[in-house]
């Protein structure tokens, strides 16, 4: 069959991926420049910035997968380490590897540093309970309320809204209760390996997108960068894409806003659930900074809701000899964007500062702020996502698709492999 690709994000380059080996005529449209969507780079070369800074999961295999089938050295492209929420004065929690996962789970919470023994046995008893529970709650209940009666306010705080914020993108108090539990049970309570973090070594473009649009124009697909699909049209059976090419199928692996604007004719109510999701941005900090010592690659700050923004700080890579270079996270940053980028910025060095004593004269400086405004879809309580399949030979493939994950890297290769698969079905 002739299919058609709209966009080239990680879930638009799956379903191509997929598609071609299946023996498909794939064709992917992609109005950027770069491949990579949400998950890209400035620019092909090995210096380059990326558009936010990802950490994969050990359990997203599905990723893991594709990166391997188009040539992607994973175990040099990625640094595995064991998941750790640790803050810079080292306390905290980290996993082990060995042993079943709810003892090695119930062992990290009990050995967690900055915790008394009533925050240890409470957190213990949660995840007990959670797993009582099969780890499912009703659809409407939020994060917050799952936990109103079991952990202390501290475990709260310092262990469960980091792990919200950081897989959900938004806060504890409107976030999906039953996502954050399929979350937990497929990571910390999976497989050995599922909970471990990949913190990317190379920019963004060499872990998936530019190895994947190299496969794809090796196999003869055709790829057709700063190419904008501006609108579909069904003509008998078949799909019209942009100017004038027919396809037999087509697979839409836009935004939700996108995704809802090409189907607004065609189907109304598909259209009207994906432009309901609500998005919730994230703004990334790099700095630099005097050098301090770092008990891990990736720390937890201390954050709160009026002065402290960011969530983590990350210094991965190869590092100059005088400074630390560090990108700072603020999740869930719709509450703070209101008061302007810089300002966030400015609330998040002076964290930083106080997490790392660093004095008035030591230079901490900022060198650059990005806000991505629609980074994820909002994981909220009872939050309805529009279904993969639109019509016939109409598909929709992204992170915000129906599916069981928050939107993530693995979301979206899933949501993409999906769709190919379904393909002629
Ligand atoms: C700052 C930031 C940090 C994040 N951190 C993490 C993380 O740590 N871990 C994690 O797993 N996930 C993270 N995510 C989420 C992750 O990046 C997304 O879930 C994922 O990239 C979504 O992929 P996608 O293919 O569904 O959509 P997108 O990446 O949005 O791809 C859609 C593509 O479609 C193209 N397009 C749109 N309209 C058209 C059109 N009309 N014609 C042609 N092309 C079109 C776009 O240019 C884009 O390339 C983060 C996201 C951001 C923004």
């Amino acid at each position: 069959m002739r299919v058609a690709v709209v966009g080239a994000g990680w879930a638009g380059l799956a379903a191509a991926v997929r598609a071609t080996q299946a023996g498909h005529d794939v064709t992917v449209f992609e109005t950027a420049g770069m491949p990579g969507g949400r998950a890209r780079s400035d620019d092909d070369s090995d210096a380059a910035t990326d558009n936010g800074q990802h950490i994969l999961l050990g359990g997203y295999a599905r990723t893991l997968a594709l990166m391997r089938e188009v040539g992607v050295d994973v175990e040099r492209a990625l640094l595995r380490v064991p998941l750790s929420v640790t803050y810079a004065d080292g306390g905290g929690f980290a996993l082990s590897r060995s042993g079943p996962r709810l003892l090695a789970a119930a062992g990290a919470l009990a050995g967690a540093r900055g915790f008394g023994i009533v925050d240890k046995l409470s957190a213990v008893a949660m995840s007990l309970a959670w797993r009582l529970r099969g780890f499912r709650c009703p659809p409407s209940m939020t994060v917050d309320e799952l936990l109103r009666h079991a952990p202390t306010a501290r475990v709260h705080r310092r262990l469960i809204e980091p792990l919200c914020v950081a897989a959900l993108n938004t806060p504890s108090a409107e976030a999906s209760a039953e996502v954050f539990l399929a979350v937990m049970r497929d990571s910390l309570f999976g497989a050995r390996d599922a909970s471990d973090l990949l913190l990317p070594q190379r920019p963004l473009a060499q872990l998936l997108p530019l190895p994947a649009l190299a496969w794809l124009r090796a196999r003869g697909a055709d790829v057709r960068l700063r190419t904008r699909v501006d609108a579909l049209e069904r003509v008998e059976h078949r799909w019209r894409v942009g100017s004038d090419d027919l396809f037999d199928e087509a697979i839409l692996a836009t935004p939700a806003p996108e995704a809802a604007r090409l189907t607004q004719t065609l189907a109304p109510a598909w259209s009207a659930t994906a432009a309901a999701l609500a998005h919730e941005p994230i703004v990334t900090i790099a700095l630099t900074a005097p050098k301090r010592p770092w008990p891990a690659a990736m720390l937890a700050l201390h954050s709160d809701d009026t002065s402290a923004p960011a969530q983590f700080a990350f210094k991965l890579g190869e590092q100059p000899a005088d400074v630390d270079r560090v990108t700072l996270v603020v999740s869930a940053a719709g509450r703070w964007l209101q008061r302007g980028s810089d300002a966030v910025a400015a609330a998040a060095v002076l964290q930083y500062r106080q997490a790392f004593a660093i004095r008035d004269d030591e230079a901490v400086d900022v060198a650059s702020v990005r806000a991505d405004k629609r980074a994820t879809f909002r994981c909220t309580a009872g939050v309805v996502r529009p279904a993969m399949a639109i019509l016939p030979g109409l598909r929709a493939a992204a992170d915000h698709v129906a599916g069981p994950y928050p939107a993530t890297l693995e979301s979206a290769v899933m949501a993409g492999e999906t769709a190919a698969a379904a393909l002629g079905g």
